[in-house]
């Protein structure tokens, strides 16, 4: 299948991830349900949109979580996130029960995995100069403050690709794929372990797009970040993830190394969603 953005993507050494021990995130199965839309009709008033998964990321891996719009990849990443409760199963980060965490684990927790949205709005306040912004949540996190934030500023705002000056501009001065990177740039200012990135780049056109991915690939391989990449669009998974996890009504119906999964998918609703692919 032709790949939008074609050679622009980075071609990446795959890991092998077989002799690598303890997974820095382990999901076991988890489960969550939300309140029906329609209680009224009483009887089935949930609705379960993840069905016992099974996930582990290890150190400085790429897993990307392709499936359909609906299959319930959003609430997988906000689950592990705990930004939104699970109905069940465990989540373990770097051996931290996740779902029960409470005072500095939980403000721990909350530092070390971060998340970039497809909406970059969801963790860029537009009314903050973006260097401010910034600053602010190194201060919060007790990460840095005063001229060593303001120098850690500059040095993320060129990670990224950005220029000093942009510190001190809001986020709406910015192009589409210009917030994104700020986006990035503020959860790296956090010096998380474990980034997850939820259809981070799919409002983007191709051109940005590639750029975008090509700077997370980057910096996965320069910071050792591990990440979970959740995507409908098998074309990055491929070119970006060390393994992929198909995701289908909630369950994962097939996971592996990127080359293995999507050269020879085992099962039928992968094969589908290759053969659907542009
Ligand atoms: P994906 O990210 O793969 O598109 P989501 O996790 O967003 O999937 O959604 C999975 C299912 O859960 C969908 O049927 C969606 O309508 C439902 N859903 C998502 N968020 C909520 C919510 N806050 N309340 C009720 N249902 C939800
Ligand atoms: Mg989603």
């Amino acid at each position: 299948a032709a790949l939008p953005g074609g050679s622009a993507f980075p071609t990446r050494a795959r890991m092998d991830t077989s002799a690598l021990g303890e997974p820095l995130l382990r999901v076991r199965g988890l489960s969550k349900s939300y309140p029906s839309r329609r209680r009224f009709f009483g009887a089935s008033n949930e609705l379960q949109v993840l069905h016992a998964v099974d996930l582990d990321i290890h150190r400085g891996e790429t897993l990307a979580l392709v499936g359909e719009s609906g299959s319930g990849k959003s609430t997988l990443g906000r689950c592990v996130l705990n930004l939104t409760p699970a109905s069940g199963g465990s989540v373990t980060f770097d051996g931290i029960d996740v779902l029960n965490a409470r005072g500095v684990q939980r403000q721990w927790l909350r530092q070390r995995m971060q998340v970039v949205f497809q909406d970059p709005f969801a963790s860029l306040n537009p009314r903050m100069r973006v260097g401010d912004a910034i600053e602010e949540v190194m201060l919060v996190h007790g990460i840095a403050r005063g001229a060593r934030a303001r120098d850690r500023v500059a040095e993320l705002l060129e990670l990224v690709g950005l220029d000093v000056q942009a510190a001190s501009r809001r986020p709406h001065a910015f192009s589409g794929g210009q917030r994104q990177r700020l986006a990035i740039a503020r959860a790296l200012a956090l010096e998380p372990e474990l980034l997850v990135a939820d259809e981070a780049v799919s409002a983007l056109d191709a051109t940005v797009r590639a750029q975008v991915v090509t700077l997370l690939a980057r910096l996965s391989e320069q910071l050792g970040l591990s990440m979970l990449f959740i995507t409908h669009d098998l074309g990055l998974a491929r070119h970006f993830a060390d393994r992929v996890a198909v995701m289908q009504g909630g369950g994962i119906v097939e996971s592996g190394d990127a080359e293995s999964v999507l050269n020879a998918p085992q099962h039928a609703y992968t094969a589908a969603l290759l053969a659907a692919e542009p």
